[in-house]
Parts: C-alpha cells; sequence; structure tokens
C-alpha cells in the first residue's frame, strides 16, 4: 500500500493528522487564521507580564512541574509520537528524556546566566557601577518540524519561557498532536494565564505568527522555509533563530577506533530513516582504513531494517514527498560512477526506506551536496585529513559534524565549518542541555540550549548606576580641567 501525504484531507476549518504508517487518522485539528494567531499574541502579552512577574524562582518551580507531568506520563507522550511519526518507541522515548533534561537544566540555570551581574566600570568612570541583565523579550512564537516533534521544538519553547517569555507555538501540521499535549501539560501546571498557547496549521499559520508582531521568531526546519521566514521577518525588523537543514560529515583518521566510527555511522545514517538534522550523510576516510571501515559499515547494517514491528530498528518516512528526493538522490549518484555497496534505488519503497550505502560518488552530485533527509549515506576515500576537513567544509551546510581520531580529533574539530563537533562519539553534543546548539551558513543562526539559547530570548540590557559625584566628570559642558 502506498503511504498517503499525512497532510489535510479536508481544508478549511480543520484538518487529520495522520499516521504515517497506517495513514489512520489519529487526530484532528483547527487551521488558525492570522486574526486567530494575532488573538492569541495579544493574550500571550498580558500573560507575559504575569508569567516574568514570577522571577526566576517562580517560574522555575512550574517548569519543574511541568517537567514533572512529561516523566510521569512518557509513556502517553510517546504513544502519541509514535502514532505521528510511525518512530519506534524506544526514539520517542530518547528524543523524549532528552528534552525533559533541556527543562532541567533551563530551570535550573535560568537565574545564573540572566541575573544582573557586576561588570568592570573602568578607570575614568570608577564612580559608576556598571551591571547587566537579561530582561524578557515579551512573545515568542516558536515553529517546530516534525522530526523530532518533541526533542525540537521543546529545545526552544523551554529556553524562551526559561527567560520569562509567554510563547504561542505552531507544531509541524504533522505533529499537532504531539505539540497539543505538550502545551495541555503545561497548562495544567500554569492554569493561571496562557502563558504557553498552541496554534495549529500550514505554512499560511506559520507565516501569520512571524508578522504578528511577536518579538522573536524561533524557528526549526527547512532551510527553504527558514529564508521566507527571515524575508517576512524583515519588514518587522522581528529578530528570528533560524535552525535548518544539515550535511553532516564523519570523519574518519587513520589512527581511529574503526568499530566506533561504524557504529556512529551506522546509527547516525539510519537513526530515524536518516530524518535527522544531524544526522550522518557524509563520511571522509583516510585512505589506508577506508576499506576496512566500508567493510564494518556493511556488515554492522546488515540486520537494521526499518518497519513497523517491534525488531525493526526504524521506522517509516514520515513525509511520503521525502521519498521521491532519497530515490532521486540515489539515483544521481549511481548515474555519476558511484556504487552501491548496500540497498539501492529499489530499497526505497513506498513508505519505508531500507539503509543504502553509497561509495566512490563525485562531489558534486545531489547525494553529497543537498540535504537527503533519509537513510542513506556517501563514504569517500581522502589521502589524508586536509582534504577530508577540505571535503567536509565544501558545502553550504554547517550544522554537526563528527571526528574519529586518536591523535588529532580537537584540531580538526576546530577546523570544521559547523556549529557542533563531537570527537570519537557520535552526535553527542546533541546530549548535553549546556552546550548552545545552532549552524552556520544554510543550517541558519543564533542558538538554542545552554547559556546561549536562554540568551537568545533576552534582552541584554545595560545598567550604570551613579555611586558617587567625580571629581573630574566626562559629560558636563562645563567640564572641570
Ligand atoms: P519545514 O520547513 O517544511 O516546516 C517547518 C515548520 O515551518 C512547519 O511547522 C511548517 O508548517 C512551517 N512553515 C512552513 N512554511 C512556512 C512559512 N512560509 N512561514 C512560517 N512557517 C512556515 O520543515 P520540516 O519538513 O517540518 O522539517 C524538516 C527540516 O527541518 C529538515 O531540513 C531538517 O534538517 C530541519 N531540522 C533542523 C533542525 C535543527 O535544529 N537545525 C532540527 C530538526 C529539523
Amino acid at each position: 500500500m502506498t503511504a498517503v501525504q499525512p497532510k489535510p484531507t479536508s481544508v478549511g476549518e480543520t484538518f487529520d493528522s495522520l499516521s504515517p504508517a497506517t495513514d489512520e487518522v489519529v487526530g484532528t485539528y483547527p487551521v488558525h487564521t492570522a486574526e486567530d494567531v494575532r488573538a492569541a499574541v495579544e493574550r500571550a502579552r498580558v500573560a507575559a507580564e504575569w508569567w516574568d512577574g514570577l522571577g526566576f524562582a517562580g517560574r522555575a518551580d512550574r517548569l519543574r512541574q511541568w517537567k514533572g507531568v512529561i516523566t510521569r506520563r512518557l509513556p502517553q507522550l510517546c504513544q502519541v509520537v509514535r502514532d505521528e511519526t510511525g518512530k519506534p518507541i524506544a526514539d520517542a522515548q530518547l528524543e523524549s528524556v532528552l528534552a525533559i533534561e533541556h527543562i532541567a537544566w533551563a530551570s535550573k540555570h535560568a537565574r545564573k546566566y540572566l541575573g544582573r551581574h557586576r561588570r568592570s566600570a573602568g578607570l575614568l568612570m570608577s564612580n559608576q557601577a556598571a551591571t547587566v541583565e537579561y530582561r524578557p523579550l515579551g512573545v515568542v512564537g516558536v515553529i517546530g518540524p516534525w522530526n523530532y516533534p518533541v526533542y525540537t521544538p521543546l529545545g526552544s519553547v523551554t529556553y524562551a519561557l526559561a527567560a520569562g517569555n509567554a510563547v504561542v507555538f505552531k507544531p509541524s501540521e504533522y505533529t499537532p498532536g504531539v505539540g497539543k499535549w505538550l502545551v495541555d501539560a503545561f497548562n495544567e501546571v500554569v492554569p493561571e494565564q496562557p502563558v504557553l498557547q498552541l496554534i495549529t496549521g500550514f505554512g499560511e499559520t506559520g507565516g501569520a505568527l512571524v508578522t504578528s508582531g511577536v518579538d522573536k521568531i524561533a524557528f526549526t526546519g527547512s532551510t527553504a522555509t527558514g529564508k521566507k521566514i527571515m524575508a517576512a521577518a524583515a519588514n518587522t525588523l522581528t529578530p528570528v533563530v533560524i535552525e535548518a537543514g544539515g550535511k553532516d560529515p564523519v570523519l574518519v583518521d587513520a589512527d581511529a577506533n574503526l568499530d566506533a566510527a561504524a557504529d556512529a555511522t551506522v546509527w547516525g545514517a539510519f537513526s530515524n530513516s536518516g530524518q535527522t538534522c544531524i544526522g550522518v550523510e557524509r563520511v571522509y576516510v583516510h585512505e589506508r582504513v577506508h576499506d576496512e571501515f566500508v567493510a564494518k559499515v556493511v556488515e554492522k547494517s546488515q540486520n537494521v531494517r526499518a518497519g513497523s514491528d517491534e525488531d525493526a530498528q526504524y521506522g517509516p518516512v514520515t513525509m511520503p514527498s521525502q521519498l521521491a528526493v532519497i530515490r532521486r538522490h540515489i539515483a544521481d549518484a549511481l548515474q555519476r560512477g558511484g556504487r552501491a555497496v548496500l540497498g539501492g534505488v529499489d530499497s526505497v519503497g513506498d513508505r519505508y526506506a531500507q539503509p543504502t550505502i553509497l561509495v566512490d560518488v563525485p562531489e558534486d552530485s545531489e547525494a553529497v551536496r543537498e540535504e537527503t533527509f533519509g537513510p542513506t549515506v556517501t563514504i569517500a576515500k581522502v589521502r589524508d585529513m586536509d582534504e577530508a576537513v577540505d571535503k567536509a567544509n565544501a558545502t553550504t551546510y554547517g550544522l554537526g559534524s563528527t571526528v574519529f581520531s586518536k591523535s588529532r580529533g580537537v584540531e580538526l574539530a576546530a577546523r570544521l565549518r559547523t556549529g557542533m563537533t563531537s570527537i570519537n562519539a557520535p552526535l553527542s553534543f546533541a546530549g548535553i542541555a549546556s552546550l548552545p546548539f545552532g549552524g552556520v551558513g544554510d543550517s541558519g543562526y543564533g542558538r538554542i540550549h545552554g547559556p546561549e539559547g536562554l540568551r537568545e530570548f533576552a534582552r541584554t540590557k545595560a545598567v550604570a548606576r551613579q555611586r558617587f559625584t567625580a571629581p573630574i566628570t566626562l559629560t558636563s559642558f562645563n567640564r572641570k580641567e
């Protein structure tokens, strides 16, 4: 059976959310209009003042209660994630646990990184007390994707809330039920005011949020949509955080632990059906270990399989239109002289895509240049690690990267033009709440998570307070000699 596009079955006032594994309708949600969005933002303005008034301690308390509700009802949340994305329960658990970790971190550290602190006033202004503080922006609009519908939007929502803002959140049209679940859980512990509101719908609803007068937009999704959002936000100078696509490389040095590097490649390339912004899409391997590495990756991939049963390692391709992109990238690579050492065009079905490993693929082919967002990886042989760095950097994207090297990991990591790098472990930066998350180039800009993520949702305020009148004043007309 061919998967149907899990898009609206009825355009108008409501739309259906469909399971990508069965095409069953798993929920029906309103398509919010521009007017609905404006009304939500107005309500959020009032809520923002109340939320700010709770202070760091009051907000931390509510955020911890929210974390408690999510933790206690984790199986329920994971089922909603599974219904809407088709991913295995274990993957839904992993992203939810990571999101919970962010709520814990942001609520614990907001005061430390956003509270008032002293700066040196310098000799000339030594009669002044200089301080910096980070005030809430007001109302933040968060627009999310479907691939990690808990972890990804909460990476913005949580930090915006911890910084004292109210949030209007638009989840992807593919995962509105997950968004609703998270917002309902928050409203249980913050019933007084609509501090976190849900709006549902398609790109038009997201577009209305961008131009609604919110104080910032935090967007996670494709590079193409990110560009549209920036253009729309320019009119009102609404600031934006853009967390967009990636084409993440792995570098494997001659002295690397090849088993660890192969495990990381297999998991990073195929988990979540390759639908991961920081998923492994390209690998550059030192020529001395290339053949051995490829053999290990192929062997470790033998038992990796897409399906909806309990034994399957990953689920369906959530967005059926992506199946054509995956097929096209593989076909283009093969036509240009690449070889499939596992899988190939026929491994991409009507709903599931089985793993594909490509070698000898020219660097200018789509499978190397464009985000595939499917369970496909290219492996290329390089003379040395300088060539590996040059090739890894020869992309318009710059989100994450991974280096496997016993002797040069830190040095190679510094030379990679990406926002994040893991050394000798797969994608570990994504699991550390204190580390900033974000990219460069077509992967976007701005940072979520960690202290940088908190400050992304705050207005930096400098205050100089005169402590005593100085004998020499720099700022009067009758300046004394
Ligand atoms: P998408 O760009 O199609 O949609 C993302 C969100 O934007 C959805 O909620 C959608 O309704 C909304 N939207 C669409 N058009 C809009 C417009 N004109 N104005 C405002 N909002 C609009 O992306 P997707 O298919 O949901 O997600 C997959 C993409 O997300 C991949 O490229 C992936 O790499 C990227 N992603 C990036 C990160 C990251 O942190 N960098 C994380 C997860 C996913």
